[in-house]
């Protein structure tokens, strides 16, 4: 079965490229009689709000998006990732790494010195010595240092990236706490996900999070990445360009049938078709017709759908 999901952190209120990923994975659950499932990422213990959560959950109620089961919250399930952290570190699949940030910064400006890219030089990826005292380790993943990382993109095509492109990365700061990409990796294992369909910001957190898989031995999903919305002048959208903010539209008086209209088509089209209703979407979409370019934002477009409604 189908499974999609949108994951928002919320450290801000829902704007209109989230929901339109957000469409995207919708639709693909409900062409397909799947699911589509909620995650609120809220890790970010400093920067998220309940304010910024509850504007996306009524973001959702008033376009008609309905997610299936309950909505899954990140930071009530901490103890879960501590599991897996731990099953790394006993397989030896993880490590202590006692690096301070004085070495690491040390490190960092003589990779920059001799022109090479910065990363962690894996110091302590066999250390065996005494730990040195008053450091609380962070916990690193083994990323495998030779080879390729392969997966083929719905929307980009096929990806080879280099394996010691990744380095051997943070799973767990030194206050225990685990880091965004490990997370992401078991939540959408353990959620089932079949497809993740996301903003192409994302596109090479993929490769980290493929470590993860592999390293617990999970499915990897199929991934779309999909190009951002850009505005009028082909830069990408900004606040300045005017509403950004799902909820301003429905203030505006935007019909939400209208936006998603809108929406769908940024990024997405069938034929010269340009009206379609949301069970013509659903019947219709399809995630392998994604739009490799970004999109253009237009209002006008979005003023003359709404007067169709
Ligand atoms: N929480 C991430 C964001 O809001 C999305 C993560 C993902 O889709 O994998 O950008």
């Amino acid at each position: 079965m189908t499974v999609t999901r949108f994951a928002p952190s919320p450290t801000g209120y829902l704007h209109i490229g989230g929901l339109r990923t957000a469409l995207f994975s919708w639709l693909t659950a409900r062409h397909n009689n799947g699911k589509f499932l909620l995650r609120i990422e809220d890790t970010d213990m400093a920067r998220n709000s309940e304010e910024a959560k509850d504007a996306i959950l009524k973001a959702f109620e008033w376009v008609g998006m309905s997610h299936d089961g309950e909505v899954v919250y990140q930071s009530k399930r901490f103890d879960l990732y501590k599991k897996y952290i731990d099953q790394l570190l006993e397989e030896g699949k993880a490590y202590k790494c006692y690096m301070t940030k004085e070495e690491l910064d040390a490190l960092r400006e003589e990779q920059m010195a001799k022109k090479e890219r910065t990363r962690y030089d894996g110091r302590y990826r066999d250390f065996t010595g005494t730990p040195p005292e008053g450091v609380d380790p962070v916990i690193r993943i083994k990323a495998p240092q030779e080879g390729t990382i392969s997966f083929v993109d719905g929307v980009k095509g096929a990806m080879n990236i280099a394996a010691n492109e990744v380095d051997d990365f943070i799973i767990a700061r030194s206050d225990g706490s685990p880091t965004y990409n490990f997370v992401v990796a078991i939540d959408d294992a353990l959620m089932g996900l079949t497809d993740v369909i996301r903003g192409d910001d994302h596109l090479y957190n993929t490769p980290k999070q493929i470590v993860v898989y592999n390293a617990l031995g999970f499915k990897i999903p199929n991934f779309y990445h999909v190009a951002m919305i850009n505005n009028e002048q082909g830069k990408k959208l900004s606040k300045r360009d005017g509403a950004t903010d799902v909820m301003e539209y429905k203030a505006l008086g935007f019909l939400p049938e209208a936006l998603l209209n809108f929406l769908v088509r940024l990024g997405w089209s069938h034929g010269d078709q340009e009206i379609f209703s949301v069970e013509e979407m659903i019947e219709l979409f399809d995630p392998k017709d994604i739009n490799k370019s970004a999109s253009n934002y237009n209002l006008d477009k979005l003023l003359w759908l709404n007067a169709h409604y």
